[in-house]
């Protein structure tokens, strides 16, 4: 009888390198992690990534293919990367590099996808026909799942919903425009309008606490924050129409976001209710490497 389907993945973060092998039901059975290093180089991540990847391998030998996740985006031309925080994998071909290192096909992806894809298969969004996948942290991104399948586009610019502008006099952004929903919604963004209008520097976690807290400088930054938040997913929703929005990254722990900012999507979209369901991730951390075995 033939060995049940198992499937390795790869996150490439900026801190660390996680590698995974699930098992045929989505579970972990293995799990390896290291130090990205990424202040020694290109070079050296590729070496990092080569032992996870032989790890790995070795705990599953017949994986004919690899999963691996990234931040930044992938060109569909010639698969270079670009906007990666880790900014030395910038323009350099690493999915060739990366072929030719470890000797095996892969397939590689962005980080909002590979979170998209873990949560919609063996997470939130389970049983939901077309999930949306949102991260919200540092900065914003999505990605789209059909029916178990990622929805990548021929331009690989699916769920790319950061750079949505919605407000044309807003911040600029390193992308060209103004007031992208990520200079808009992003940890970032709530810290600088609380900087701006109190001249104090706050972490967007201590921003929500003096929210709860009844503050009067943080409830303004915050309900414009949840506001914001509502007219960027209705916009989504009123494209897509998802079954279920999966929230994940540091502003996902925002309770919150939940009711308040359901309610505020609610007030934007082209509709006289919401049924959408936004949930809170439940991988965690484990999304994206989950997520990039998924891939396979
Ligand atoms: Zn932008």
């Amino acid at each position: 009888m033939s060995q049940p389907q198992r499937r390795i993945g790869i996150d490439l973060g900026g801190t660390k390198i996680e590698g995974v092998v699930l098992d045929a039901e989505n579970r972990p059975l293995f799990r390896q992690r290291l130090a990205t290093e990424s202040a020694q180089g290109y070079d050296h991540i590729i070496e990092r990534i080569a032992l996870i990847a032989d790890a790995c391998r070795r705990a599953a030998p017949e994986c004919a293919t690899i999963g691996i996740g990234t931040p930044g985006a992938i060109s569909s031309r010639d698969g270079t990367l670009k906007n990666s925080n880790t900014t030395c994998l910038n323009g350099r071909p690493l999915y060739e590099d990366l072929i030719e290192r470890l000797g095996i096909p892969l397939v590689l992806e962005n980080d909002a996808n590979c979170f998209a894809l873990a949560e919609a298969v063996a997470g939130a969004g389970r049983g939901a026909a077309l999930v949306f996948g949102i991260i919200l942290g540092t900065g914003v991104g999505g990605g789209i799942v059909y029916r178990g399948e990622l929805w990548r586009g021929p331009q690989h610019l699916a769920g790319e919903w950061g750079h949505h502008a919605i407000d044309p006099a807003g911040p600029s952004c390193y992308c060209g425009q103004r007031g992208c929903v990520e200079t808009l919604i992003a940890g970032p963004a709530v810290e600088r309008e609380y900087r701006h209008l109190t001249g104090v520097a706050l972490a967007t976690a201590e921003i929500v606490a003096a929210y709860r807290r009844g503050d009067a400088a943080a409830t303004e930054v915050f309900l414009r924050f949840i506001d914001r938040f509502g007219r960027a997913v209705a916009n989504l929703v009123d494209i897509l129409d998802p079954e279920a929005i999966v929230l994940g990254g540091g502003l996902s722990n925002i309770d919150e976001l939940y009711k308040l900012g359901h309610a505020a999507v609610a007030r934007y979209v082209f509709n006289d209710e919401l049924r959408t369901p936004i949930r809170r991730n439940q991988l965690g951390d484990s999304a994206g490497v989950i997520g990039a075995a998924l891939l396979v």
